[in-house]
Order: C-alpha cells, then structure tokens, then sequence
C-alpha cells in the first residue's frame, strides 16, 4: 500500500477526507498483518514510486492489481506494465458488481435509462424478487411511498448513525499529521467507517435503527438534523472495505425483520442501482472538458467560505464544514443547482467537490457532478436538467422558514437566488432546452412571465453577489 504525497497534496481536501482515507489503509493493513498477511505500507512521493520502490526492495515475481476506479489509475496500470520487470495482472474492480464496460451491454441499444439498467440488476441478483420473476410489492420502484415532505417538528427523532469514538487515537494522530498540508473546514468530526469491523457496526445500526424512516425522508432536508436518516455507507463502500452487493443483500432481508417495503426497495435501488449506474457512466466516456451548457462561471463565493444570507446553502455548508459530508438532496437540490443555475464551470465545480466531501472519488464524481447536477453532458445521462426555483427546497425543506430571502419571488431585495437565477436560466438556454418535450411545461411558465427584463437584471447582480460574496 503506497501513500502517495502527491495524491495527499493535490487539492486543498477537507481535513477529515484524509483522516477517512489513510485512517482506512493503516486499518486495513493493520487487520491484514493480523490474519497472517505481509503487508509493505509506505509512503512515497507518488502511487508509481511507491510500486518501483516496493518491487525494487522485494523482487516479487508478479504484480497483481484489482481494476483501479479511475482513469488516471488505468494509465498508471498499464504505463507499470511497461515499466516493471514482471508481469502485471489486473483482476476485477473491488466494491463494486458490475464491471467497467459492462453497463453499455446490459443496456444494449436502449436509451441509457437508470430504470432499465437497475431492473436488470434486480433480476440479475435476484433481490426483491417474487417467485414468479415479478418485482417484490408489484412495482419495481416505490417512490410514490418515499419522497414525503420533512415533518414539523425540529428534527426526525431517529437514534443516530454510527459514529466513531470522539478520541479515537488513530484519528487524532492523522489530524495532527496533515496539520501542515493545505486544507478546508474544521475536522474533528469523521462520520464514515474506516475499518471493516466499523462498516459493519456502522451497516447494523443503520438497519436496525434507521432504515425503516430512510424511504419516507431521503428527499427531505431540515436545518437541525444533519444526519436525518441517512446510511454514512459511502465512505466504506468507496474504499473498498464494504461490498454493495452484501450491503444491498443485508437491507433485503430486514423485510423478514419487518422493514417497510418502501425504505427497503428505495435503498437498494440506491446501492445496486445509482451507484453502479454512476460507475457505468464513468467507464462510458470521458468527462474532462464536457460542457454542454458552455458554462464558464467560478464556484460561488459561499461555498469558498464567504458568509452568506441563503439559509439552505450555509446550512448545507455547516456540515461540510464539520465534516466533509452533505447528504444526496443538498449535494444535488442545493449545491449542484446552485452551481448549474450559476453557470459554474463543470470541472472546477468537480473539483470543488472532490475537495470537500470525504467520499469523493473520481468514478463518483465526475457523472454525479458534470452528468447529473451539471446536465454538462448534453442531456445523455439525465433526461432533463435538476434546475429547480426556491419553491422546491420550500417543499422539500424547512430551510425557507428562517432565511432572508423570499423562495415565491423572483425580482425585488427579498428575491430568492436559486428563484430568479432559475428563470434566468431558463431564459439563457431556450435553445438548448426548447425542445427537450420534459421541459415544455417549464418553458410555458416562462413564457407567461412577463417580468422577464426585470429578472435578467436582477440575475446579473445576483450572480456578481455570488460570484464575489455577499448574496
Ligand atoms: C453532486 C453530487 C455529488 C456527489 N458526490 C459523491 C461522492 O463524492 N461520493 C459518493 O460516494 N457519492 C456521491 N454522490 C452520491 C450520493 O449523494 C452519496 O453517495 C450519498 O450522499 C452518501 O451518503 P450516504 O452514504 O449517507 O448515502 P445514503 O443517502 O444513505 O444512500 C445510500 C448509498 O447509496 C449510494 N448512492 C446513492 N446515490 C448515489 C449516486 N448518485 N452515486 C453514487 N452512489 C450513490 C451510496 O453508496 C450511498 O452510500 C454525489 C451526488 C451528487 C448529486
Ligand atoms: S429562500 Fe431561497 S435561499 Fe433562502 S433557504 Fe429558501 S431556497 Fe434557500
């Protein structure tokens, strides 16, 4: 295992993405020399110097390497081929089922849709199945059950996720490590299993606990419940050290213990259908310089941290702050349509994320940023944009009650950003979404503004407001 200091200095990481990462291979060779393995550690000014280093030193007769779950790795892969004295065998990819390539032939000529391919994958591992090859409940996805609205209270009231020790030595050890390495928000907090043993207390917890209210509240978003009824899964399942498949097999079977249908089948569909999805498009193309929309804009300012007066956005920045972790609807509902509304540019929005989430990896990011919340990709992997006004965190949160802004006004000083920037945006790419027919009843709507010249100025001051602080 190779700590790379290029990799641990590339971007300006939150301070608790390496204590996650590291804290992970340290554990995991710990646990390996445990049961007997021979585990060489070492850190080493890259990944490829690490490996020369290594086979200089051992003379091993082979070098086996799983499929690596990035571009760069793949090239590294292959130019080590070249390099090493020895043969160089890449077996399967780790944390993941389904292999690179292998989406496009599960989809075969159909349009890439994440409904056909997860169906697929129901039949294919037989998870919430009936006997006659029928899904599970009669309905292959159970969202009309889910999607609710946040309650009026101030929090869900589930127990809490998994959580490390506050003291964990390890943990304190790397902080102080990285002390001096350039880096963003507070840490002190980790919320994702580094070892294996702790994905599995973290996996138990979560089934027992917090699943039952995970279909019901996983679009929801409350300002005092940062956690909600999320799983904290990614993190151990990103490195490798939790297999989806087991994850998803686990979550099927509370049904036996008496988990609602709904919460089960909305999670699975998250593990054995989103995120091999996502991991599918990765492999389907290459992402650096997609940029459908021509969108040339900075990240705004309140996600380099600038104070701002948007309620759901510094909520959401909160808890990157602390933890290098935003659940799925403020990456996508707040941050990525902040910065699709925007107009920021695709890869410096990908990088932004991939600094500051401790879950980050270049498979996951680079479809769920520039395909998914971006819509950079000309519309091939989502079939609409997720361009939404402030009526939709209204519904879907309670973020509006507090917050200065306005989220029903477009024009005027108490004009939400994400409500005038949303027309705006409709506004600059008539042309590039006129004719998508799940756009035609947006486009309508716009048509019967008739504030159209007002709302373009005050977006053209908006943007200066959060492009350089103050919105
Ligand atoms: C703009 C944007 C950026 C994202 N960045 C990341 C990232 O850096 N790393 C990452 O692992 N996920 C990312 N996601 C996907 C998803 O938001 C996170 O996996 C999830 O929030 C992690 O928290 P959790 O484990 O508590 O998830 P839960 O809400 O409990 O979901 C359960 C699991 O489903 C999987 N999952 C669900 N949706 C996706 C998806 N779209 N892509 C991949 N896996 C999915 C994850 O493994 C997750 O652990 C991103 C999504 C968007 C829209
Ligand atoms: S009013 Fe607008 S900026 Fe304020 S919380 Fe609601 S959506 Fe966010």
């Amino acid at each position: 295992m190779v700590e790379s200091d290029h990799a641990l200095r590339r971007l300006p990481f939150n301070r608790e993405r390496r204590v996650l990462v590291i804290g992970a291979m340290r554990r995991l060779a710990d646990d390996l020399r445990a049961t007997g393995w021979d585990v060489d550690l070492r850190r080493a000014p890259t990944l490829a110097e690490g490996v020369h280093a290594h086979a200089q030193e051992f003379r091993p007769d082979r070098v086996v390497v799983a499929h690596p779950t990035s571009r760069s790795g793949l090239a590294l892969v292959r130019r080590l081929s070249d390099e090493l004295p020895v043969p160089v065998e890449m077996r399967d990819p780790v944390g993941f089922i389904t292999r690179p390539g292998e989406l496009a032939g599960i989809l075969g000529r159909r349009q890439p849709r994440m409904d056909t391919f997860y169906r697929e994958m129901r039949r294919r591992l037989d998870l919430l199945m009936a006997p006659d090859g029928t899904p599970e409940g009669g309905a292959w996805s159970l969202d009309r059950e889910n999607r609710q609205r946040p309650p009026r209270t101030r929090d869900l009231g589930v127990p809490p996720p998994w959580l490390p020790r506050p003291d964990d030595p390890l943990d304190a050890a790397l902080r102080q490590e990285f002390a001096d390495l350039p880096e963003t928000g507070a840490g002190g907090e980790r919320v994702m299993a580094a070892s294996r043993a702790e994905a599995e207390a973290a996996l138990d917890r979560f089934i027992e606990h917090r699943l039952t209210s995970f279909g019901p509240h996983q679009d929801a978003m409350m300002e005092d419940d940062w956690a909600m009824s999320h799983a904290f899964l990614s993190g151990p399942l990103n490195l490798g050290i939790l297999s989806p498949e087991r994850v998803a097999r686990r979550v099927a079977d509370a049904l036996d213990g008496g988990a609602p249908l709904a919460s089960v089948e909305g999670f699975v569909r998250q593990v054995i259908g989103w995120r091999e999805y996502v991991w599918g498009w990765y492999w389907m193309r290459t992402w650096r310089g997609v940029n459908g929309l021509g969108a040339d804009g900075p990240v705004p300012a309140a996600l380099r941290g600038a104070p701002t007066r948007m309620r759901c956005v510094d909520a959401t920045m909160q808890g990157i702050h602390a933890r290098g972790y935003s659940h799925h609807i403020q990456r996508l509902m707040v941050l990525g349509t902040l910065m699709l509304l925007r107009g920021t540019q695709p890869w410096r929005a990908l990088q932004w994320f991939q600094a500051s989430h401790v879950d980050a990896s270049a498979w996951v990011m680079a479809p769920n940023v520039i395909g998914m919340a971006l819509y950079a990709d000309g519309g091939r992997m989502m079939t609409k944009p997720y361009a939404a006004s402030g009526a939709y965190i209204r519904r879907m949160s309670n973020y509006c009650a507090s917050c200065l802004y306005d989220p029903g006004t477009a024009t005027g000083p108490t004009a939400c950003p994400f409500t005038t920037l949303y027309w705006d945006f409709l506004d600059r790419h008539r042309g590039d979404l006129g004719q998508n027919p799940r756009m035609s009843l947006s486009m309508r709507n716009l048509d019967r503004r008739d504030d159209l010249p007002t709302i373009r100025v005050q977006a053209r001051d908006c943007t200066a407001l959060l492009d350089g602080g103050g919105a």
